[in-house]
């Protein structure tokens, strides 16, 4: 059985974070673990608060999973505070797994702040450079390169920009823009357009979370970068064609449609 490791911050309501990204493992036919770095109490609707875990609980996590099983690929999420980034580079650069993905998770649709600001800097310096790939959305993307991103040649410098940071790819995600939600993948040599179809709903909880996961399993089953990019873009687009109308602000993407 292939594996995956999020290392991310739970969502009591269940539609991103780890319970987005269990899913999305199991979903794709791996087994799925966790390293908890955060917990927020949350809904549909808002986050209403952040405990960061206690780093020195989040080393023993890291470290029961990796001294004891094979993890053929390890997503990372909301890191919360420079701490727990230093940190987990610190450990990653130890175990170095074969495939890292990055989702650079900095502020929920709602607009409340998962990665603090100070931490911003300490993930371009040290966490970066160790993953495989980098997945941000237009505004993280504009936070990591300074620059702000409006048209198609933006996003090539930005991916470009991104990948100068040390990481060996960048898909960078359109859905913030105006048009169909076509994302950019950066290999480091090429450019690869990966259509995307727009769909209109509210119930886009946890979309980012997913995807990365997606990618991730993917990868820990031996596709390449590319395959799992794509197998992943055609996942999270059925999973938000069958999202799920639960609560009263944004519910999450059905994951087993
Ligand atoms: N909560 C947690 C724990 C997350 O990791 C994320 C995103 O990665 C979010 C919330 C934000 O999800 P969304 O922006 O889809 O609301």
């Amino acid at each position: 059985m292939r594996t995956a490791l999020t290392i991310a911050g739970s969502d009591s309501g269940g539609g991103a974070g780890i319970q987005a990204d269990l899913k999305a493992f199991a979903a794709q036919g791996v087994y799925g673990m966790s390293v908890i770095t955060a917990v927020t109490a949350q809904n549909t609707q808002e986050v209403r608060s952040v405990q960061n875990i206690d780093p020195s609980i989040i080393q023993d996590q890291i470290e029961a999973v990796f001294d004891d099983i094979q993890v053929d690929a390890v997503k990372i999420g909301m890191l919360s505070s420079p701490e727990t980034v230093e940190l987990v580079a610190r450990k990653l650069q130890k175990y170095s797994p074969k495939n890292i993905v990055l989702d650079p998770v900095m502020v929920s649709k709602g607009g409340h702040h998962l990665l603090q600001a100070d931490a911003i800097s300490a993930l371009m310096k040290k966490m970066i450079s160790l993953a495989t790939i980098v997945t941000p959305n237009i505004p993280e993307a504009e936070v990591l390169t300074g620059s702000k991103i409006h048209t198609e040649e933006d996003r090539m410098d930005a991916c470009i920009a991104i990948q100068a940071l040390g990481v060996k790819s960048v898909l960078l995600k359109g859905g913030h823009l105006n048009g169909e939600p076509n994302d950019l993948f950066y290999d480091g040599t090429d450019f690869h357009w990966i259509q995307g179809e727009r769909i209109h709903t509210k119930n886009t909880h946890g979309t980012g979370c997913t995807l990365s996961s997606a990618i991730a399993a993917n990868l820990a089953k031996g596709a390449s970068l590319l395959e799992a990019i794509q197998i992943s873009k055609q996942y999270i687009t059925t999973a938000i064609r069958h999202s799920l109308d639960l609560g009263h602000g944004h519910g999450p993407t059905n994951h087993f449609f």
